[in-house]
């Protein structure tokens, strides 16, 4: 059978992709291993008889382009929330910094309250504003072909040199430089720091400017760096998109087994949940799963990083009610309605690295927890009136850190106390239980991550994100998405500009091809 294009993988890049080219008029073939769509962007009930539908994997959306959502008519809504985050003071939960969006002055009033003045408040703000700057000119960048590094710098500075200074740094020092010279509060440099270490094990000080990267893609989404709720919850999006290529005349085939790959003669050979063996052919493929993956159908590997891996603890919680705050000085529903750091001080950050790097579970690890159903109840029946989810994505934790007998339960653990050190109440007595008496919580280690969605070492963004321009003089112009193989091209959040829900690299392999 002869197709146009074969895509391998049905995560939320791959029905980019397809959706994209089915309705250019290609005739396109996408082959999913799991037996469902979505990869890491999907919902599920994970709690027998408890009608709560769950984003799974991701959670929040920043950097879908509103163009993918137009050009492919998507039907997804999304929330801006009130409140960014609410920060505990750790030693002393019964105070915290709340950013509250819809209050400025609440804002600084809280900076002040726990920083003793208003520099902390004003350094925040001063530094903000220039990322919201410079997020606002990198952003529509990200969907056309690669400038150089020159060239970006020119376009972001925009003749302004505060923005270009803080470009400076930022692509060239370690973010832990930065953060001193702005913040002298260790808790403010924490929170700020978090974003340069969600799915990525690294120092804020290390020089492989790693965390700089994660840091800029986690501010740039939609040109502002909100992180919006999705109605209905992450399957919502990548149920729009499947819905989107298959309106549009995409073959979407599921529970298949690769067995080979020929990206010279555009051949893939396949096993179907019946065991049949289909050959099939087409003038482009694209790998929507990891590059590693992939490479191992390939004589030429196209991955550049070997050994990609994640280090986060994602818990999925169902609580019969909202936690109390100690002191009660900020209302629950404020508090979890953004995102909620546990013990994520710059100091407690970097203690929790370093005994991760030593293959530890972290004594006091540092997590954030954020609850859906604040912005949106549609993910649960009406039988859990009054219940909430709480999703928890627990930092620096490496796949070493589970080998040991038991070290998932004591990472669990570990984590619960964390988070129950800075309530009134432990979070242990608010887990709801399931029809058969199980306590409702959903637990994914690393390992997890690769055996159920094939995301290497658990690695969120199939391997270490890159900076969003062309790093060789060759590559200025190019999508991001090419490889050593004319006839194959990476989908996948594995391209530059690739990682997080935002459907960029998919979409980009498409506009390459379309371009002709
Ligand atoms: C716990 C967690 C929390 C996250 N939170 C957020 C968040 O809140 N916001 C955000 O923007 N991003 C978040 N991310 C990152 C984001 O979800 C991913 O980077 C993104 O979904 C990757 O999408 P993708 O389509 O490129 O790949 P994937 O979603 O990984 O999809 C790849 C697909 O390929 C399939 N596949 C794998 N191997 C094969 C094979 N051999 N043959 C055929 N098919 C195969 C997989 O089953 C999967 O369906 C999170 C990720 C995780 C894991």
């Amino acid at each position: 059978m002869r197709f146009d294009d074969i895509i391998i993988g049905a995560g939320h890049n791959g029905l980019t992709t397809a959706a994209y080219l089915a309705r250019a008029g290609r005739r396109v073939l996408v082959l999913e291993r799991s037996d469902h769509v979505g990869g890491a962007a999907v919902s599920a009930m994970p709690f027998p008889g408890m009608p709560a539908r769950l984003s799974r994997y991701s959670y929040l959306v920043s950097l879908l382009p509103r163009e993918i959502i137009t050009d492919l008519d998507l039907d997804i809504r999304l929330i801006r929330r009130r409140y960014s985050s609410y920060t505990p003071v750790p030693g002393d939960p019964t105070t915290g910094i709340l950013v509250d969006n819809g209050d400025p002055h609440a804002t600084e009033a809280s900076f002040r309250r726990v920083t003793g003045d208003d520099s902390a408040f004003t350094a925040w703000r001063s530094f903000y504003d220039r990322m919201g700057t410079i997020a606002a000119r990198v952003f529509p960048t990200m969907t056309e072909p690669l400038r150089s590094a020159a060239d970006l710098h020119d376009l972001v500075s925009g003749g302004d040199s505060t923005e270009a200074e803080l470009w400076e740094i930022l692509t060239s020092k370690p973010l832990g430089e930065l953060l001193d010279h702005y913040f002298d509060d260790d808790l403010v440099r924490g929170i700020v720091a978090t974003d340069a270490l969600i799915g990525t094990f690294a120092d804020i000080g290390e020089a492989s400017l790693r965390a700089n990267i994660c840091f800029l893609y986690h501010l740039i989404g939609g040109g502002t760096g909100d992180w919006d709720v999705p109605v209905g919850g992450m399957g919502s999006v990548s149920g729009a998109l499947y819905a989107s290529a298959m309106s549009a005349g995409a073959h979407i085939c599921t529970g298949i087994d690769i067995v080979g790959i020929d990206p010279a003669d555009g051949t893939v050979e396949y096993t179907d949940p019946d065991s049949t063996t289909t050959t099939v052919h087409a003038e482009m493929l694209y790998a929507a799963c990891a590059p590693t993956v992939v490479d191992r159908y390939l004589t030429e590997p196209i991955a550049t990083e070997t050994d990609p891996r994640g280090a986060q603890l994602k818990i999925n919680l169902l609580l019969d009610r909202l936690p109390r705050l100690p002191g009660e000085s900020i209302p629950p529903e404020a508090a979890f309605a953004g995102t909620f750091h546990i013990n994520e001080s710059a100091s407690q950050l970097h203690t929790a690295w370093q005994q991760a790097r030593r293959g530890q579970v972290p004594d006091l690890p540092p997590c954030e927890v954020y609850c859906h159903t604040l912005s949106d109840r549609s993910i649960l029946g009406p039988e859990l009136d009054g219940h909430h989810s709480l999703t928890l994505f627990g930092l620096h934790m490496p796949p070493e850190v589970f080998d040991a007998p038991g070290a998932v339960d004591h990472a669990v653990g570990a984590t619960l106390a964390s988070v129950s050190s800075v309530l009134a109440e432990p979070i242990q007595s608010l887990i709801s239980h399931d029809a058969a008496g199980n306590p409702c919580i959903e637990v994914k280690t690393p390992q997890d991550l690769d055996d159920q969605i094939g995301l290497p070492g658990g690695n969120i963004f199939h391997r270490s994100l890159q900076w969003p321009w062309a790093e060789t003089e060759s590559d200025v112009g190019a999508w991001g998405v090419e490889t050593s193989h004319p006839r194959l091209l990476i989908c996948g959040a594995g391209a530059r500009r690739g990682g997080g829900v935002s459907g960029i690299p998919g979409r980009n392999a498409a506009a390459k091809v379309l371009a002709g």
